[in-house]
C-alpha cells in the first residue's frame, strides 16, 4: 500500500492535525473513485474541495458548455473558459489544484442508458445536477448499483441535502415518489442567490468525506433544509417506504446495466 509522501503530509496537514482522523484515513480518500454528477453552481464546490481533500479519483459528467450566466455561482470555471466544455474545465482545474488527483471527464449525457455502467466502479455518486429527471436517476442507479450517494437541490434562496446508503437507509423515492410533473420552476426562471449552491455542495461533500471514511452520522432518512434569507435550518426526517418502486418490498424500477 502507498505510503503518504512528505509533500502529501504537508498538503493534508490539517486533516492529519484532527482528532480521529489518521494516515491511513487519508490514504484511504486518494484510493477513493468519486462520481460527481454536474459541474455547475454544486458541482463546482463539491469538485474543488473532494480534489483539495485529497479524492484520488473523480469522475464528473457534464456535456454543457460554460456561459456567461454561469459564472455567479459556478466557481470552478472562470471568465475565460466562456464557450468551453464545462467537464474539461473542471478537470484542468482540479488537477491544477491538486495533482494528486485523478479525474475524468466522461463524455456525453448521465441517462437511462448509461447510468448503471457509469454508476458501477465508484464508491461514492454524488448528483450535482439542476433536474428532477436527473436526480431520479441517480438514485435509480445508485440503489441498482448498491453504492452510497447524496443528492442536493438549489432553487432562489433555499436549498435541501440528503444523504444515502442503500440496504441502511431510505432512498430518495421514499421521499419524494416521482418527479415532479413541472409544477417546481427552475433556476433559470425564478433565479438562485449565487452563494446557495455553494453551501449545498459543501455539506455534499463533507458528506462524502464521512461516509468515504465511516465518520460521524451522515444524513442517513434526513433532510436537511435550508433557508439562507433567515438563516432557517430544518431537518425532516423519513423512512424507507415498503412501497417505494426503488427500494421497498416489491422494487419495479429497472435500468439497463
Ligand atoms: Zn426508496
Amino acid at each position: 500500500m502507498a505510503l503518504l509522501s512528505k509533500p502529501q503530509l504537508e498538503r493534508y496537514d490539517r486533516n492529519l492535525k484532527l482528532k480521529n482522523y489518521s494516515k491511513g484515513d487519508q490514504e484511504r480518500l486518494l484510493r477513493s473513485k468519486v462520481l460527481v454528477i454536474g459541474t455547475g453552481g454544486l458541482g463546482s464546490p463539491i469538485l474543488l474541495y473532494l480534489a483539495a481533500n485529497g479524492v484520488g479519483n473523480i469522475s464528473v459528467v457534464d456535456s454543457d458548455s460554460i456561459e456567461l450566466s454561469n459564472l455567479q455561482r459556478q466557481v470552478i470555471h472562470d471568465s475565460e473558459s466562456i464557450g468551453k466544455q464545462k467537464a474539461k474545465v473542471a478537470k484542468a482545474r482540479m488537477e491544477k489544484l491538486n495533482p494528486d488527483v485523478n479525474v475524468r471527464a466522461v463524455d456525453g449525457r448521465f441517462n437511462k442508458s448509461n447510468a448503471r455502467k457509469i454508476v458501477a466502479n465508484h464508491d461514492m455518486i454524488v448528483d450535482a445536477s439542476d433536474n428532477f429527471a436527473t436526480k431520479f436517476l441517480v438514485n435509480d442507479a445508485s440503489v441498482l448499483e448498491k453504492k452510497p450517494f447524496s443528492i442536493g437541490s438549489v432553487l432562489e434562496y433555499h436549498g435541501q441535502v440528503s444523504t444515502f446508503i442503500p440496504g441502511k437507509s431510505p432512498c430518495y423515492r421514499c421521499l419524494f415518489k416521482q418527479p415532479p410533473d413541472g409544477a417546481i420552476p427552475t433556476t433559470a426562471e425564478v433565479g438562485v442567490l449565487g452563494t446557495v449552491p455553494g453551501i449545498i455542495g459543501i455539506i455534499q461533500a463533507t458528506e462524502v468525506i464521512k461516509v468515504l471514511l465511516g465518520k460521524g452520522t451522515p444524513l442517513l432518512g434526513r433532510l436537511l433544509l435550508m433557508d439562507v434569507l433567515d438563516w432557517d435550518f430544518q431537518i425532516i426526517k423519513f423512512e424507507r417506504a415498503k412501497n417505494c418502486p426503488a427500494c421497498g418490498d416489491r422494487p419495479v424500477i429497472k435500468l439497463k446495466k
